[in-house]
């Protein structure tokens, strides 16, 4: 299959041969990585070599932690405000598409926000410009979602802020070299570029949870993962485990620069493909906020969407469609899928139109 899903999504196939090949009998223990004790030696090492390969990588400071936490990035979107929005301060959003709003929605059921900018009226074709002077005294944090998947636009870069930057990097943590230290808090559930679903990577600066908020309850409060290296209860261990071998996967792939320069040329033959077809096929995002992460475009009826759809469908190419709030297609390339399937969709997409 040619898997454009949006998530969960592909993952290398290296990654998944790897944890066939060790399915039943990990590391010589004769059972499986999921039958071990989370309070094993042999597990710990699988969790702690996750978080050092994630620090590595990603060369997050020491002033961090990188926590797993459960319930996924919807999750976060209530611990964010839970933990790091107080009574007398505000919290910032930019509203960039259906998740950013999701975020929002839960914050207001936390305390106090504000919606910074927004691209709603242009059904988020783009990333706004944001007026910085806009972010006030009062202001706890500021929301972004670094790459909105289901209308394909994503931050090409992110401003400098003197309150915590918080990131819903769902669906591009890994695409590319990030500085850390310009975000206070940033969350990634594992499906699009990490791993399986199941776990939810935190990265936050250690300053922003340092207060006890004894009133929060125990597993929604971050100083519980902290504190605990995310072992205060079960942790999704096999999800962890997945993890840890996409982030060996990176590593091999020569790490985030190198991924960021084949996602650039993975997305320019799909962004070429669009350009070039007379308004056949048109992007939704405006160019310079197009995502390398989902690519979406629309045909010109949505009968020309539906023949596309299963056209594309018979030769073997899944996922496609786009989500219901956009229509049309959508291609989510994320790190696993294979240069040479984008460059097949691309040939298919000339062939078709
Ligand atoms: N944020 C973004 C940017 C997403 O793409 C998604 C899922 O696709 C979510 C949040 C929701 O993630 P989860 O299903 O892990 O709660």
């Amino acid at each position: 299959a040619f898997n454009f899903n949006a998530g969960p999504a592909a993952l290398p196939e290296v990654v998944l041969l790897e944890a066939q090949k060790h399915l039943l009998n990990f590391n010589g223990t004769g059972m499986s990585v999921m039958e071990l004790s989370h309070r094993s030696k042999d597990y710990e090492e699988v969790h702690n070599s996750a978080q050092s390969q994630l620090r590595k990588l990603l060369q997050i400071p020491d002033n961090y932690e990188i926590l797993f936490v459960q319930g996924g990035a919807s999750l976060q979107f209530s611990m964010v405000p839970m933990n790091l929005l107080s009574e007398d301060k505000t919290g910032y959003y930019v509203l960039t598409g259906a998740w950013s709003e999701k975020a929002l929605k839960e914050a207001q059921k936390v305390g106090n926000t504000k919606i910074l900018a927004s691209t709603k009226e242009e059904n988020y074709r783009s990333i706004p410009q944001l007026d910085l002077d806009l972010l006030q005294e009062d202001a706890a944090y500021l929301h972004i979602t670094s790459n909105n998947t289901i209308y394909g636009t994503q931050w090409q870069s992110f401003p400098d802020l003197k309150v915590p930057l918080i990131a819903d990097m769902s669906s591009d943590i890994l695409s590319r070299p990030l500085d850390i230290s310009k975000f206070g808090l940033i969350y990634a559930g594992a499906q699009k570029n990490l791993g399986p679903s199941g776990v939810t990577v935190v990265i936050v600066k250690k300053d922003l949870i340092s207060e006890p908020l004894d009133h929060l309850p125990t597993m929604l409060n971050y100083q519980t993962f902290s504190k605990n290296n995310s072992l205060y209860n079960t942790p999704p261990t096999f999800a962890i485990y997945l993890l840890k071998l996409v982030l060996d996967w990176v590593e091999n792939e020569g790490g985030l620069a190198a991924l960021e320069r084949k996602n650039i040329e993975k997305a320019k033959y799909l962004y070429d493909a669009i350009d070039e077809s007379d308004g056949f096929f048109k992007g939704h995002a405006s160019k310079e906020s197009r995502s390398n992460m989902n690519v979406t475009f629309t045909l010109p009826t949505e009968d020309d969407t539906k023949n596309f759809l299963d056209a594309a469908k018979k030769q073997g190419f899944i996922g496609l469609n786009g989500h219901r709030s956009v229509g049309g297609c959508r291609a989510s390339i994320y790190n696993a899928v294979p240069l040479e399937h984008v460059q097949r969709l691309a040939e298919f997409m000339k062939t078709y139109r």
